[in-house]
């Protein structure tokens, strides 16, 4: 007599990313409310379980869904607008275009496209900081998809919500106190934007709210030396040291970026467990620097992997970032740094524990929310596959992602978005998006 579960994904190499670094040969992965509820050899598990949706992988990779531990997901919006300058000028131009064109309405399409993008790229769950979260969350909910989002704390002028700096903490309050019986594999997350653009006691503040609430708290640091030298002009201590000296620093802190590090640094981030998102492509592209990544993975720091805005990144395509994290950090002459399966698992596991959900995403184990990918490996670039680390750090595509599942719900089948009307999505946005480029110019 077989057990009844709501999905069987079987006959494909199951890449389950446990510490073990397990690969189930032709194995297996049975779901149910959700939750794997076995991962195991694939004639076991057919004759073990009665799935109500069966997903033949025969010839496929399944691994764990892909994590982009920091992004912005409604600069889709702004996609191609501000190529080819410093983070200070694109920063510039971005600000005064938010304030312009966000809204609720601007943000929630913008996000559904992002949703849409991501989920044809394997991506099954987000941290998303940005204005108009709500309207992000929103969206996220409707397509099943996972989106780690909350209340964002910027102190500029013209705040493209109109939300002053000192009604925030009370707004924020609220949001997390409203947060009771959250799904599983979602937690609250306070932004707090950088040392830039908050002062030293508002970054101690929104920390304490954070903490109060059990909340994750994200902000970009040490993004480049230009942010590194305003901080220490203006408090005397570069951001790393000054997160460091207000106590700010600990196992529930994910700083983007940390691009511009001392020794010091390193080591205050491995003695306090704070994580790192690794956003390689956004770095690269604006000429911040090669965050030192291997010296961060030696001192014990976790680092996540995360694809920034689509302004600064121009997708959010994480295997990207995979196969950049594998290749950028051997520029200086050592084919070792950042290897294939160091890559892929900053997209995963590592990604997981980055926000702290570990325990509960990350892998394909037993008890672990059912987020997960199959991989389609029949094409030329992928074959033949020596090693599978290989196949998915240095020449697997996103666009060979054929199902992506999010918490057992299968939001892509065959390419086919089930969840998601993305012809609607995309003519939303392109009746939202800026005027067009004219000929030989800007806009
Ligand atoms: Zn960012």
């Amino acid at each position: 007599m077989s057990e009844r579960v709501d999905l069987l994904v079987h006959g494909g190499d199951v890449l389950t990313v446990d510490d073990a670094g397990t690969l189930v040969r032709e194995g297996a992965v049975a779901v149910r409310d959700g939750t794997i509820v076995e991962v195991g050899g694939a004639g076991e598990l057919r004759a073990r379980y009665a799935a109500d949706t069966a997903v033949d992988a025969g010839g496929c990779l399944v691994l764990p869904g892909l994590v982009n531990a920091h992004t912005h997901l409604a600069m889709t919006l702004l996609r191609g607008r501000a190529d080819d300058v410093t983070l200070q000028g694109f920063l510039e131009r971005v600000l005064r275009w938010e304030a312009e064109l966000l809204s609720p309405g601007t943000v929630g399409a913008a996000v559904r496209v992002a949703v849409a993008e991501s989920v044809r790229a394997g991506v099954t769950s987000a941290l998303d900081m940005y204005w108009f979260h709500e309207a992000a969350e929103r969206v996220a909910r409707e397509a099943g998809w996972r989106l780690l989002t909350g209340p964002t704390f910027m102190d500029v002028p013209d705040s493209p919500d109109g939300r002053a700096y000192g009604e925030r903490m009370a707004w924020a309050r609220r949001d997390l106190a409203g947060r009771t019986g959250a799904r599983e594999g979602i937690r609250p997350v306070l932004f707090a934007h950088s040392a830039y653009t908050l002062a030293p006691e508002q970054l101690t503040e929104i920390a304490a709210l954070a903490r109060e609430f059990g909340a994750l708290l994200h902000l970009h640091a040490a993004e480049n030396a230009t942010e590194v030298a305003t901080v220490e002009v203006r408090y005397g201590k570069r951001p790393v040291e000054l997160l460091d000296s207000l106590g700010l620093l600990g196992p529930d802190v994910l700083l983007a970026h940390a691009v511009d590090l001392t020794g010091r640094e390193i080591a205050a981030l491995a003695r306090t467990g704070t994580s790192v998102a690794h956003c390689p492509v956004s770095n690269l592209k604006l000429g911040c620097g090669i965050a030192p990544v291997p010296r961060l993975l030696g001192a014990g720091v976790t680092v996540a992997l995360g694809t920034d805005g689509a302004v600064s990144s121009n997708t959010l395509d994480v295997l990207g970032a995979v196969r950049q994290a594998a290749l950028v950090h051997k520029a200086d002459g050592d084919p070792t740094a950042v290897g294939a399966e160091q890559a892929a698992r900053m997209a995963t596991a590592e990604g997981a524990r980055a926000l702290g959900l570990g325990d509960r995403l990350g892998s394909l184990e037993a008890g672990k929310r059912a987020d997960l990918i199959v991989l389609e490996l029949g094409r030329p670039h992928l074959r033949p596959r020596h090693d599978v680390w290989s196949t998915l750090a240095y020449a697997a595509q996103s666009a060979d992602v054929r199902d992506t599942v999010v918490d057992g719900r299968v939001l892509m089948r065959n390419r086919v978005l089930t969840t998601l009307d993305e012809e609607a999505a995309l003519a939303d946005l392109e009746a939202l998006a800026p005027s067009p480029v004219q000929p030989g110019g800007r806009p």
